[in-house]
């Protein structure tokens, strides 16, 4: 038997093929020889389930490399740090705009001259440009799960027409916020822009976003979960330049375009996604990724800011017995879901003087989830009577209430 997935992703890609207008990027040369047919999805869930349709031919990242570098540096050099060369603002300008805060710092690392400020931070100050395209190609490939390469004919072909860049190195040296050659952090630059990815490669590193750093196919941890976290908060702000508001508003996923027309999107705990088309608006993203990503949104309802995304009843059952009540928990229990627990036992507050709570039907509980619903069990032993906890698989881990005592736990219901 075979997924209906696939097929769902070739209807995405029908519905958008027809697709006319923009052009190949071609102020970097290398980049106007690709076919501009060319057209592909994927996406990867969170928990490593990968599903690709259309061209999964190779292509450069581009600008979408930048969330990622961004990232890295986050984890080796710390938010503080890396917040004194660049902010995290949206500028709502072009890519190669130079959008600076009063201070001189750019506005956000999605914008080149952010990007190219954040590059001297990779592999410490001192570092080789060689030693320093390494790291960041070698992380690239961690996400990937796979030894990615950088296409030289096209960083090549970039550093020849790369004058706006080198200006806007230049620029951030005379700031004081480029330490580097300017020279240098271009070509780091450049060569980051020119490693390859397949759609299947870039959904699978957009997932490594989304679960927070953990490759969801290897299950290695390649970044901690505040270096992810902080990523896609600058892509949802600022990912999608000058277009960025229109975005957030139509289709709802925090996202990265890139001039070679590759566009990666991150749903946080879901899936990360990708598509590729290299025909591109005013605005440097894929056309026909742009109209795929709107038609995902609307017919998968992948709108992040969408409440029902987070609806879950956290509260099976309530079972009555004769000489005991059970209530049944599910899914994963958050601040919102043990809201819900909590107020659905004030409202039906067990009748039997014993309560049993069931939660192996539980997926974990975060730490305010636990906390409320303990709190919640306390009370309701407070009121008389005998609680006690049915955990086969340890998801509660914290038996201790906050008075000190300890829950008491039963081995079967
Ligand atoms: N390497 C490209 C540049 O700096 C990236 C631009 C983009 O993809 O938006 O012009």
């Amino acid at each position: 038997m075979k997924s209906p997935i696939p097929r769902y992703l070739n209807l995405i890609l029908d519905a958008v093929r027809e697709t006319d207008g923009g052009e190949v990027a071609d102020y970097i040369p290398a980049l106007a020889k690709v076919d501009p047919a060319r057209l592909g999805v994927a996406i990867c869930t969170t928990t490593g389930r990968c599903y690709q349709v259309g061209d999964n031919a190779p292509f450069s990242l581009q600008s979408i490399s930048k969330p990622f570098t961004y990232a890295l540096a986050l984890e080796e050099s710390g938010f503080e740090a890396v917040s004194e060369i660049v902010g995290v603002e949206p500028s709502g300008d072009a890519f190669n705009e130079l959008s600076l805060e009063a201070d001189g710092r750019p506005m956000n690392p999605m914008i080149n001259a952010g990007a190219i400020a954040v590059n001297q931070l990779i592999n410490g100050s001192g570092s080789s440009v060689s030693d320093r395209i390494d790291k960041i190609l070698g992380f690239f490939s961690a996400l990937a799960g796979r030894p990615l390469t950088i296409n030289k004919e096209i960083a090549t072909s970039e550093l020849d027409t790369a004058d706006r860049n080198f200006a806007l190195a230049h620029m951030l040296h005379s700031f004081g916020i480029v330490d580097d050659d300017p020279h240098d952090a271009v070509v780091t630059y450049v060569h980051q822009c020119a490693i390859e990815v397949t759609v299947s490669d870039l959904a699978v590193m957009a997932a490594t976003l989304a679960s927070g750093g953990i490759q969801p196919v290897t299950g290695a941890r390649v970044i901690g979960p505040e270096a992810a976290r902080i990523a896609q908060s600058v892509m949802t702000s600022a990912g999608m330049y000058d277009y960025a508001g229109r975005w957030m508003t139509k289709v709802g996923i925090p996202a990265k375009s890139g001039v070679s027309g590759g566009l990666m999107g991150t749903l946080p705990g879901r899936m990360g996604i990708a598509t590729f088309s290299p025909k591109l608006d005013s605005t440097g993203t894929s056309v026909r990724g742009r109209e795929a990503f709107a038609y995902m949104s609307r017919h998968m309802d992948l709108h992040l800011l969408q409440g029902n995304n987070y609806r879950v009843p956290g509260v099976r059952s309530i079972h009555e017995e004769s000489d005991k009540t059970v209530i049944t928990l599910q899914g994963y229990v958050n601040f919102t879901v043990a809201e819900e627990i909590s107020s659905t036992l004030l409202r039906e507050a067990p009748a039997s003087s014993r309560v049993i709570l069931d939660v192996s039907r539980v997926t974990g509980f975060n730490a305010i989830g636990r906390k409320i619903v303990k709190e919640q069990l306390r009370r309701i032993r407070e009121e008389g009577a005998q609680v006690v906890l049915y955990d086969p698989e340890n998801r509660i881990t914290d038996m201790d209430y906050s008075d000190g005592t300890r829950m008491d736990e039963v081995d079967t219901l």
